[in-house]
């Protein structure tokens, strides 16, 4: 194939082109430096510049007000779901948790070794098809924190608004949405994302932190795994994922050309809402998420029939039209839109789409 296809990928996916080719200009030798960023001293002047330069980028795009650190780190999104309670369980012992999906399932069952877990909600009655109500949230007053899980990846649901929870910290996994959408930061404790899916390759995860919540971790805390060992060292205690790093800020360059979180939050709206019209149209296909919940970055269908469903996604792959099989916790079908997938592809997807629902 000489083409790039349109990679509808929950994760590793798309990266702006502008990004990789810029990157791919500055393999051998970055700006003058006579080597590439994979081969740089992380405490050298040439990336300690790339570093700071990442951060303030992300700092002014998403609007990080004074009093919360950035930190780049690494084992991946589910990294955090040790390091969270680890480091944010002390004081009460107590933390709530709303279950609507697999990664929140999982990171509620981790924070459980180390305090008492409350179930806040749990969605899986209807197969994690719905975000709860703000209503419906069962609240402890003295939780230590209150953890959910901003976008869905594999149910593809999304909260649509930022739950209200009192005194009690935020704590949101904004992995698969982050900078797709306006985030008050400041309403939060702790905001993270693996990369992998808005933002560079594999490898890096961004957490920001207010840093009041560091400094209170429980004593048998990995070094690794304290917020405050990072603050202190900020990021660089050891290697950080420079080459993940250097990434980011090629990305941001281009969030920021396509106007900040608003302009992606305009492609967002734009791709999901076309391609939400198209299904709801079709005769075939039915969407996974119930309306009110779904997710603007991935979108779960299928037809009902498992066969067709296979069809589909065999005959997309074959007109360029990559990784739209679901899970197998969902099964048929996920189209997954983050911020670098082009308008252009999700028009050609729905076309697609109304054709298959067309001729079968
Ligand atoms: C992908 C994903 C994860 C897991 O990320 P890793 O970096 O592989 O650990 C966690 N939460 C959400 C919402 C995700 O989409």
């Amino acid at each position: 194939m000489n083409e790039r296809v349109y990679n509808f990928s929950a994760g590793p996916s798309m990266l702006p082109l502008s990004a990789l080719e810029r990157a791919g200009s500055e393999i051998t030798n970055y700006r003058g430096s006579g080597m590439s960023v994979m081969e740089m001293s992380h405490r050298s002047k040439v990336f300690q510049q790339i570093f700071d330069e990442t951060q303030e980028k992300l700092r002014r795009l998403m609007n990080v007000p004074d009093g919360y650190k950035i930190l780049f780190l690494q084992t991946g999104a589910s990294g955090q779901f040790s390091m969270i309670p680890l480091n944010l369980m002390g004081p009460n012992g107590k933390a709530d948790y709303a279950v609507t999906g697999n990664f929140a399932s999982i990171a509620a069952k981790e924070a459980a070794k180390y305090g008492t877990v409350n179930i806040a909600a749990d969605t899986s009655d209807r197969n994690h098809s719905y975000i709860p109500t703000q209503e419906q949230l069962k609240l402890s007053p003295d939780a230590s924190y209150f953890y959910y899980c901003a976008n869905n990846t594999i149910y593809g649901t999304e909260w649509q608004y930022v739950p209200e929870t009192g005194s009690v910290p935020l704590v949101c996994d904004m992995s698969s949405d982050i900078l797709s959408r306006p985030v008050d930061v400041s309403k939060f404790g702790i905001v993270y994302a693996g990369a992998q899916k808005n933002m560079a390759p594999a490898g890096l995860t961004v957490v920001i932190i207010r840093e009041d919540l560091a400094g209170h971790e429980l004593p048998y805390t990995p070094l690794m795994m304290n917020y405050k060992t990072m603050i202190d060292k900020d990021s660089m205690y050891n290697t950080p994922p420079c080459w993940c790093i250097y990434m980011l800020g090629l990305t941001l360059d281009w969030v920021a050309e396509q106007g900040g979180v608003e302009g992606m939050e305009k492609l967002r709206t734009l791709r999901s809402s076309m391609l939400y019209d198209t299904l709801d149209n079709s005769r075939l296909f039915h969407c996974h998420a119930e309306k009110g919940s779904r997710s603007g970055m991935n979108v779960t269908f299928r037809t009902g029939n498992e066969e067709l469903d296979a069809k589909f996604v065999q005959e997309a792959a074959a007109a360029g039209f990559t990784n739209l099989k679901g899970h197998r916790k969902t099964g048929g079908m996920r189209a997954s839109i983050y911020n670098a997938m082009p308008v252009e592809g999700v028009e050609k997807l729905c076309d697609f789409i109304k054709a298959f629902d067309k001729n079968n």
